[in-house]
């Protein structure tokens, strides 16, 4: 080895051993700021370590160099640009979007790869064919799903694209193994040394990316967006060995790992195994002929002088956040009526549910947001049992994920998921604007049930409401 090898070894090594640590400290809510900003710093080295390389070495000629540039400037102004501009609500959006194009670059090496090999002499010429054939084709192969499902699960989560009835037959299993087989084929043409079969396994492929999340819809789509994830990191293992980059081929089955086990445990918080969620159909379409769409036969509202009373007489609160809190970005206004309460003695708690809003982790950002203790935040497991001996819930925003039907109805397009249970507390208020379903389009018993009442009005204006309300109750004051 000479230097400059050695160099790049032990900075590829040092981004690895960062990125590692930046995963693991994703795992914690406390710890998840400073991870990401770990792991973006580790990508980082490995960037500027290549391209020193490649300088050091004069490996790239002038005209490259300026296609690198010129795609790092556009790269880098897209991704601050999304990241400044996409609001916490559209960030599943955002990610899918993200799987998407880490999919499209694994494909686009492969292909580049293939219709431009290395030159001779040059490290990624010196592989062994059979093993540069097979990793350019599984990297096509997966990189090409990968991108299409994603595209069509951004499309979906944005609301651009919904599931087209027909893609709920059951022969549509047909036409995705005829997609698939065609993509089997098309591989073994391509490893055995067939080039033209090239082409052939990018339309197949990417015909299969879309016939297989198309069905796909409601409840699902976060096991999806997470599986699409892992996905984008085995592509680009694949890529790694196809461009001889060690680098590349860790950090990808890092995510490829990593993103399969936030799979299988998004699987076991939705109590859905992996195999009906690619191919059980789509749930929200499902619900249109479930008993959960009836009528609502008994729904009490009340105002928020009310709902205030009744929260300055309890001794116990907690508080369900869902999607519609972050739509109304009613985070901090949440904080200053909790910390009202808590200087009145009452204790409160917030019930996270592992899929409430629209992204893992998603209620745990917002609330982090406005400062709210990481100690008052359980989870769905820990929470449960804390119900009946609860005075008062407050459910804000949240729908889908405090339906009883989950566990009451087995005909329910819900039932079997775990859901925070409620139901079981004296009193529940639910704020929401008005009776719309949740994401998954159906029917909440919860709404139905006598210990419920509705406080109607936009999660934030309700909260400012009640800030004046226990002002002049004067709790909170002292
Ligand atoms: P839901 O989507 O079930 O319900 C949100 C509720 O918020 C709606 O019923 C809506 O009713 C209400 N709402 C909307 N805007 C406001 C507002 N400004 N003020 C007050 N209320 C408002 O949310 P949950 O968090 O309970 O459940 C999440 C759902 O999303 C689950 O089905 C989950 O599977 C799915 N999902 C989750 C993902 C994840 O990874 N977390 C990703 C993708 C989907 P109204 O309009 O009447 O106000």
């Amino acid at each position: 080895m000479n230097l400059p090898d050695i160099i790049k070894f032990v900075i590829d090594l040092l981004a690895v051993l960062l990125l590692a640590l930046g995963i693991k400290g994703l795992s914690k809510v406390r710890s998840a700021r400073e991870a990401n900003i770990l792991a973006a710093f580790a990508m980082l080295l490995s960037v500027i370590g290549l391209l020193a390389y490649y300088l050091g070495t004069s490996g790239i000629s002038n005209q490259s160099w300026a296609w690198i540039i010129i795609g790092s400037l556009v790269g880098s102004l897209l991704g601050t640009l999304l990241a400044k501009k996409v609001p916490m609500t559209s960030m599943p959006e955002t990610v899918a979007l993200f799987n998407g194009f880490g999919g499209m670059s694994s494909l686009l090496v492969a292909i580049g790869a293939f219709l431009f090999p290395f030159n001779e002499g040059s490290k990624a010429a010196s592989i062994e064919p059979f093993i540069n054939d097979v990793s350019i084709s599984v990297s096509i192969f997966v990189g090409a799903i990968t991108f299409s499902g994603s595209i069509v699960a951004m499309a979906k989560l944005q609301g651009w694209l919904s599931t087209p009835g027909w893609t709920q037959v059951k022969a549509r299993h047909f036409v995705n193994i005829v997609f698939g087989v065609t993509s089997l084929l098309a591989f073994i043409y391509l490893i055995s040394g067939n080039i033209s079969s090239v082409w052939l396994l990018v339309i197949a492929s990417t015909l299969l990316g879309i016939g297989v999340s198309l069905p796909i819809g409601g409840a699902d789509m976060p096991v999806v967006i997470s599986l699409l994830n892992s996905y984008s990191g085995i592509a680009a293992a694949a890529a790694g060995f196809v461009v001889d980059s060690q680098l590349l081929i860790v950090a990808g089955a890092m995510v490829g790992a990593a993103g399969l086990i936030l799979t299988q445990v998004m699987c076991k918080g939705m109590n859905r195994s992996l195999v009906s969620v690619l191919f059980g159909g789509s749930l929200s379409s499902q619900s249109t002929t479930s008993s959960g769409s009836g009528e609502y036969t008994n729904i009490t509202s009340c105002s928020v002088e009310e709902c205030a009373l009744t929260l300055e007489a309890a001794n116990r609160v907690i508080v369900v956040p869902g999607y519609g809190l972050a739509v109304a970005q009613a985070q901090h206004t949440l904080r200053e009526v909790t910390k009202k309460l808590e200087q009145n003695g009452i204790e409160v708690v917030y019930a996270i549910h592992p899929v409430a809003g629209r992204m893992p982790g998603h209620m745990n950002v917002l609330l982090a947001e406005a400062d709210v203790p990481y100690e008052q935040l359980k989870e769905m497991d820990v929470v449960n049992p804390d119900f009946p001996a609860t005075d008062v819930v407050l459910v804000l925003g949240a729908n889908d994920v405090v339906n009883p039907q989950a566990k009451n109805d087995s005909s329910s397009p819900l039932y079997g998921m775990p859901v925070l249970d409620v139901q079981e507390a004296r009193t529940v208020f639910v704020i929401k604007r008005g009776m719309s379903a949740g994401y998954s389009g159906i029917k909440n018993d919860l709404f139905d049930l006598p210990n419920t009442s509705m406080v109607f009005g936009d999660a934030k204006k309700v909260l400012n409401d009640l800030i004046g309300e226990l002002k002049d109750l004067g709790v909170g004051e002292k």
